[in-house]
C-alpha cells in the first residue's frame, strides 16, 4: 500500500488537469442575481402556468412584500422558515421572499405525514411554518410560529407592505436552503445548502444547458426535494419561464406530455424511471434540452431520447448543491452514457481506501470539492464530520463531500457511473436509506426484526420490499402484512414505504451472522381472493394488473396499490389495458377505483375505444420514386443492369428444409412490404414507381428459386446467385 502506482503526470492529470474548472462567477446570494434578471428583463414571463402569467416585476414585488412582512414577524439572516405549499406561483414567491428576507427556505411536501413534518420543522430549528389555510391547521406547531398566507389579516397585512427591495444582504456563505434526506441510522438528515452553491449552480445552468430568455423551464420535481430549487434556479437566474402547474397534471403517460407541448416548454428535468414510462408516442418536441437526473442512465434510454435535441447526464447528491458533474450532449449510439467531468468551480476526485488517487479504469469512491460543497448536515457534527472530510488535495484546509459512490476516470476525463459503496438505494429517483425503513418496520410493536432491500423482480420495475420477524404475532401473516405497511405509510413519505411487506420466521442469515441480502426470498403474492373474474372483461384486466405488478394471480376486489402499484407502474397499466382492451383508460380512474372489478365497471360505462389503425390510402396517381430509389435507377441506365448494389446474404441450415413453407414465408413477406414488389418503369425519362400485387407478380413468373446442387458445385452456383442482375424496370 506504500507504492504509489501513480506516474507523476497521470497524478497530476486526474487531480489538477481534470479539475481545471475555476471561472469566475458572482459572490453574493441568488437575490442579487434574481435582482439583476428583474433590471434586465422586468417583463418578461417569470412563471407562467394554466391561465396566467407573471413578469419579472410582478414576481418581485409580490416577493419584496412578502419578505417585509416576515422581516416584521423576527424572520433573517440565518432563520430557517419551513413552506409547506403545493406547487404553484404562491410557492414560487413564498421562496423568493423567504430569500429577500435573508433565510433559508425548508421545502415540506404538505402531503407527507404529520410527524414527519413535525420532526423536520424541530430539527431544522425553523423559526416559522409558511403554508395555506387549508394545510396549516393540520399542522402540530409546537413552538414554532404557523402562518396561513391566505388568513384574512395575514392577506392584509401583507398587502399592506411596500413592493420595493429590502436590502437585506446575505454573502455567498449565508444558508440558501435546508433539504432532508433519508438518513441510514432511522432519522432523515438536513442538508443546508449554502448561496454560493446555488449562484454558482445557475451559472452552470445558463452555461451548460443553454437556458436564458425565451426559455421555458418545467417544475416537475415534488416540492421537498433540492431538484425543485434546480428548476427554480434554471428558471429565476438565468431570465427564463418556469412553467408550473399542479402534481396531478404532471404524471408522466398521463398529462406531463400535455403541459409541455401546451407551454412549448424548453428544458426539462427527469429522473430516467420517469424517462422510461413516458408514452412511447409522444416526442417532447419543443424540448431542446432534456436532463436525466438522479439515478443511472442506460443507453437504452439516450437511444431513445438523443435525437432531436441536446440530452444531458447530470450527477449530483444534495450535499454538493444538486449537481456536481454533468455529461456533454450525449449520442444514440455512444454506449453507456457517463456522467461527464466536474462542473465549473467544482473538483472531483476518485480515491481508493486511503485516499490515494486511482487510475483512470480503476473503480474508486468519488469526493466532491469546490464551490457547490454543502454546509453540513444541520445540528449534527458527527455525521457532518464523517462525510465531509479534509480535501487532502487543497493547501487552504477545503473540504470535500464523500458521496459514497462507485466510479471510474475513462480516457478522457469522464466519469462513469458503477453504483454504492454502501446500501444507500435509488428508487424512482427517490434516494432511500433501507436503514431509516428498517427504524420505521421496528418501531410496529409486533415486529422483532426487519430487512429492506430494492429488488427488480419485474425488469425496468425497481420497488422497496421489506421483510419482517414477528415470532409472537397474534395475527395471521396476511393481516400483518397490511398492517405494518399501513403503520410505516403513517410515518414515511410515500416514496419510502415498502411496496410489500413479507414476514418471515426468521431472517437468513449468512455464516458470520449478518443478514443475507441475496438470500432474501422473491415476495409472494397469496392474493387471488374473493370471486374470481366474471367476464372477458375482467379476465384481460385481470391479466394485465398480474403482468403489470409481476404477480402470479390478482383477486378483482384488490385494490393495485395494496398490491404493490405506484403511480410509474399505473402508467404502465393504462397503456396496457389501452393495448388489450382497445380502450382509453383516464389516469383517474384508476386512482379512483383501483380495483378490477371497478375498473370494469367503469369501462362498461362507455369508455372510448381507440379507432383501429389503418393504411393511409391517399397517394398520387404516379407514386414519385425516393432519392435512393432515383439514384439506383439512374446507375442502372448508365451502367446496366450489374450486381454492384446485390447485397447478397448465404446462410446454411441443417436439417429437412420445407420448401414450400420457405416460399409461402418469403411470398408472405413481400405481401406485406410494398417495396418488395415495386418496379421502376420510366415515362418521358423519369422514373415511378410501380407497385405491383403478388398475383401480379406471381403471373409474370415470380417464385422462390430453388436448385439442389453437391458440395462440390456449392461455390461456383453461389457465386452465379450472388451475382444475379436486377433490371430494376421490369424485376423486384
Ligand atoms: P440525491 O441526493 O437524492 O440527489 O441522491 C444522490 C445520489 O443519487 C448520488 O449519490 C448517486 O448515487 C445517485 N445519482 C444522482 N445522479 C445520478 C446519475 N446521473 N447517475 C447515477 N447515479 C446518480
Ligand atoms: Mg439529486
Amino acid at each position: 500500500g506504500a507504492v504509489d502506482v501513480l506516474g507523476v503526470v497521470e497524478r497530476e492529470r486526474v487531480l489538477v488537469g481534470w479539475n481545471d474548472t475555476a471561472v469566475s462567477v458572482s459572490g453574493g446570494s441568488v437575490v442579487e442575481v434574481f435582482a439583476g434578471r428583474v433590471v434586465e428583463d422586468p417583463d418578461a414571463p417569470a412563471v407562467i402556468g394554466e391561465g396566467f402569467e407573471v413578469s419579472y416585476v410582478e414576481l418581485d414585488a409580490r416577493a419584496n412584500r412578502l419578505a417585509r412582512y416576515l422581516v416584521a414577524q423576527g424572520v433573517g439572516v440565518e432563520s430557517v422558515v419551513a413552506v409547506a405549499m403545493e406547487r404553484g406561483v404562491d410557492l414560487v414567491v413564498a421562496l423568493l421572499a423567504v430569500w429577500k428576507a435573508g433565510a433559508a427556505y425548508l421545502p415540506v411536501d404538505p402531503g407527507a405525514p404529520v410527524e414527519r413534518i413535525a420532526f423536520m420543522v424541530r430539527d431544522s430549528g425553523a423559526v416559522m411554518l409558511l403554508g395555506l389555510d387549508d394545510v396549516v391547521d393540520g399542522m402540530p406547531a409546537g413552538r414554532v410560529r404557523v402562518v396561513a398566507l391566505d388568513d384574512a389579516h395575514v392577506a392584509a397585512a401583507i398587502a399592506g407592505q411596500e413592493s420595493s427591495a429590502l436590502g437585506v444582504r446575505v454573502g455567498g456563505e449565508g444558508l440558501a436552503w435546508v433539504v432532508y434526506t433519508s438518513g441510514s441510522t432511522g432519522v432523515p438528515k438536513g442538508v443546508g445548502v449554502v448561496h454560493a452553491g446555488a449562484v454558482n449552480l445557475a451559472a452552470v445552468q445558463v452555461a451548460r444547458l443553454g437556458v436564458g430568455v425565451g426559455s421555458r423551464v418545467l417544475q416537475f420535481a415534488s416540492v421537498g426535494f433540492d431538484a425543485a430549487s434546480w428548476e427554480l434556479l434554471m428558471a429565476l437566474c438565468s431570465g427564463a419561464a418556469l412553467v408550473v402547474a399542479p402534481a396531478e397534471r404532471l404524471k408522466p403517460g398521463a398529462g406531463l406530455e400535455g403541459v409541455v407541448d401546451a407551454f412549448a416548454v424548453t428544458h426539462v428535468t427527469l429522473p430516467p424511471a420517469v424517462l422510461g414510462v413516458l408514452d412511447a408516442e409522444c416526442d417532447l418536441s419543443s424540448v431542446r434540452v432534456l436532463v436525466s437526473a438522479g439515478e443511472a442512465l442506460d443507453a437504452e434510454l439516450v437511444a431513445g431520447w438523443a435525437s432531436g435535441r441536446m440530452l444531458v447526464n447530470a450527477y449530483g447528491p444534495t450535499e454538493t448543491t444538486v449537481c456536481a458533474t454533468m455529461s456533454g450532449a450525449l449520442m444514440a449510439d455512444g454506449g453507456v452514457p457517463s456522467i461527464g467531468g466536474p462542473n465549473p468551480n467544482a473538483r472531483v476526485f476518485v480515491l481508493d481506501d486511503f485516499l490515494r488517487p486511482v487510475a483512470p479504469g480503476v473503480v474508486g469512491e468519488l469526493y466532491v470539492a469546490g464551490r457547490g460543497v454543502a454546509r453540513g448536515y444541520l445540528g449534527r457534527l458527527g455525521l457532518t464530520a464523517e462525510r465531509f472530510v479534509a480535501c487532502p488535495f487543497s493547501r487552504s484546509g477545503e473540504r470535500m463531500y464523500r458521496t459514497g459512490d462507485r466510479v471510474a476516470w475513462d480516457t478522457a476525463g469522464e466519469l462513469v457511473f458503477l453504483g454504492r459503496s454502501d446500501d444507500q438505494v435509488k428508487v424512482r429517483g427517490f434516494r432511500i436509506e433501507p436503514g431509516e425503513v428498517q427504524a420505521a418496520l421496528l418501531a410496529h410493536p409486533e415486529v422483532v426484526q426487519a430487512a429492506v432491500i430494492a429488488r427488480e423482480d419485474v425488469p425496468g420495475d425497481r420497488r422497496l420490499v421489506a421483510y419482517v420477524v414477528a415470532p409472537d404475532a397474534e395475527s395471521d401473516a396476511g393481516d400483518l402484512s397490511v398492517a405494518v405497511r399501513g403503520f410505516v405509510a403513517g410515518r414515511l413519505p410515500e416514496y419510502m414505504v415498502p411496496a410489500v411487506v413479507v414476514v418471515l420466521e426468521a431472517l437468513p442469515l449468512t455464516i458470520n451472522g449478518k443478514v443475507d441480502r441475496k438470500a432474501l426470498p422473491v415476495p409472494e403474492h397469496a392474493g387471488g381472493g374473493g370471486r374470481g373474474p366474471a367476464n372477458r372483461q375482467e379476465e384481460l384486466l385481470v391479466a394485465a394488473f398480474a403482468e403489470v405488478l409481476g404477480v402470479e394471480r390478482v383477486g378483482v376486489e384488490e385494490s393495485f396499490f395494496d398490491l404493490g402499484g405506484h403511480s410509474l407502474l399505473a402508467t404502465r397499466l393504462v397503456s396496457r389495458v389501452r393495448a388489450v382492451l382497445g380502450v382509453e383508460l383516464e389516469m383517474r380512474a384508476l386512482f379512483e377505483t383501483p380495483t378490477v372489478a371497478g375498473l370494469a365497471a367503469r369501462l362498461a360505462s362507455g369508455g372510448a375505444a381507440r379507432p383501429a389503425l389503418v393504411a393511409a390510402v391517399r397517394r398520387p396517381g404516379r407514386v414519385p420514386v425516393s432519392f435512393a430509389q432515383q439514384r439506383l435507377w439512374f446507375l442502372g441506365q448508365l451502367e446496366g443492369a450489374t450486381a454492384t448494389y446485390n447485397a447478397p446474404i448465404v446462410l446454411r441450415l441443417s436439417g429437412d428444409l420445407d420448401v414450400a413453407a420457405l416460399a409461402a414465408a418469403l411470398r408472405d413477406v413481400v405481401e406485406r412490404h410494398e417495396v418488395l414488389r415495386t418496379v421502376l418503369p420510366a415515362e418521358d425519362g423519369r422514373p415511378y414507381q410501380r407497385v405491383l400485387s403478388v398475383e401480379e407478380l406471381e403471373a409474370r413468373g415470380w417464385a422462390l428459386h430453388t436448385a439442389t446442387v453437391t458440395d462440390h458445385e456449392l461455390p461456383a452456383a453461389l457465386a452465379q446467385a450472388t451475382s444475379h442482375t436486377f433490371d430494376l424496370t421490369t424485376d423486384v
